[in-house]
């Protein structure tokens, strides 16, 4: 098959850890038969820099006509870069929230997977790691807290905030499908997470998982409340498979799983929409700090990339290639300089390699 991929490379080490993506993408094209086109989409600081702002309308149609879209990382130094003495609606971020909106991507996808060989990065004591654990978290991201009526006023002479949770059940359905949709590539279970012992929001998250679930009578489900989730997570991760929560829940536990993981440079993410395509992005930033120096861990976004095959084009045995390529590198002892252990007595039993080089030898396992 031929896919045509939206490419955003944007800035910092985008470019660089994007190269490394597209060097695995075609290994397994090259093995299994498919050939994958990229086209590159401007956004970010980089569009600043060459249109005025960080997204243009063309780039957008770019992004809508790609099967998929696979983003390195934009923005830059935000004390220093002058792309942050614009107004806020032009600089680098503008971009990404415009895009997420003109495509529409209502469900984030997090995953937190801990590797065996990177379990001493992991904080949690080993008789809880136990075997390791492979979850991913479902959040909705269009809805609820963030995104309703807000206010501040005065009331009996004292400023008073408000926020307002809203979702309907329409909102609900759609994540709670594609929660379920994941689950079935996986281990069949869904965790749906809620506070329904205090708000309405969650009693109708609830009533909706629940006829959802009654379409994927091969998937388990339960239902957990969102401070018993916090704690599980910390206490037996190994009990999840997909968790499914609303936005403000879904930002908070997806940060806590991904730190049981370990670094930061190991973290995918994908958001989907109600079609196949979707923008698939490691969890990082852009990293000015380290950009240009063939330095940056390049495996979040070749995992973000594993994502893509299995979740926009069902190429769920070419994902399991590049994951497997991952595991094997990591075993085979190789490390970037984020993964390295940082006592000098363990560093020789491992192999410190660059971005290009990391990017080389996963290719060369697939
Ligand atoms: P960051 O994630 O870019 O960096 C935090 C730290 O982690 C830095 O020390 C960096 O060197 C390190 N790091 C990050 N990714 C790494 C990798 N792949 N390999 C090795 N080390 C890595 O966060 P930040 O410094 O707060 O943000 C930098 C810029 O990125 C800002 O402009 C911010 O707005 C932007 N940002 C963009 C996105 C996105 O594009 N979705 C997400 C987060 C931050």
């Amino acid at each position: 098959m031929n896919y045509h991929v939206g490419v955003i490379s944007g800035d910092g080490i985008g470019p660089e850890i994007v190269n490394e993506a597209k060097k695995v993408l075609d290994k397994i094209g090259e093995k299994y038969g498919h050939t994958f086109e990229y086209e590159e989409i401007l956004m970010g600081g980089c569009s600043i820099d060459a249109t005025g702002v960080p997204l243009t309308d063309h780039a957008i149609e770019q992004a809508k006509a790609a099967d998929a879209v696979l983003m390195g990382s934009i923005g830059g130094n935000t004390s220093t870069s002058p792309w942050y003495r614009l107004e806020p609606s032009l600089r680098p971020e503008a971009g990404l929230l415009k895009l997420r909106k003109s495509l529409n991507l209502f469900a984030n996808l997090r995953p937190a997977y801990l590797y065996e060989e990177l379990k001493a990065a992991c904080p949690l004591r080993d008789e809880i790691i136990g075997e390791g654990f492979d979850m991913v978290i479902m959040r909705e991201l269009t809805g609820g807290l963030y995104f309703g009526e807000r206010k501040t006023e005065e009331v009996n002479g004292k400023l008073t905030a408000t926020d307002t949770l809203t979702y309907s059940e329409d909102e609900i359905r759609r994540i709670a499908v594609k929660g379920f949709d994941i689950a079935m590539k996986r281990r069949k279970k869904v965790t749906s997470v809620d506070k329904a012992n205090v708000l309405d929001s969650s009693r109708l998250w609830r009533k909706v998982v629940e006829e959802v679930a009654k379409d994927y009578p091969e998937v388990s489900y339960e239902h957990m409340l969102v401070d018993n989730c916090a704690m599980q997570l910390v206490n037996n991760p190994a009990q999840f498979d997909v968790i499914l929560t609303e936005n403000m829940f879904g930002d908070i536990l997806s940060d806590e799983a991904s730190m049981v993981t370990g670094s930061i440079g190991m973290l995918s993410s994908a958001s989907m929409n109600d079609t196949k395509s979707g923008l698939y992005e490691p969890s990082h930033g852009s990293a000015p700090d380290i950009a240009g120096q063939d330095i940056a861990n390049p495996i979040a976004t070749i995992l973000s990339a594993a994502m893509m095959l299995r979740y926009s084009f069902d190429l769920d045995k070419e994902a399991d290639a590049v994951e497997a390529a991952v595991k094997q590198v990591l075993k085979d002892g190789y490390r970037t300089v984020d993964i390295m252990p940082k006592e000098t007595e363990k560093k020789s039993a491992f192999t410190q390699v660059g971005c290009k080089k990391m990017g080389d030898l996963i290719a060369e396992r697939v």
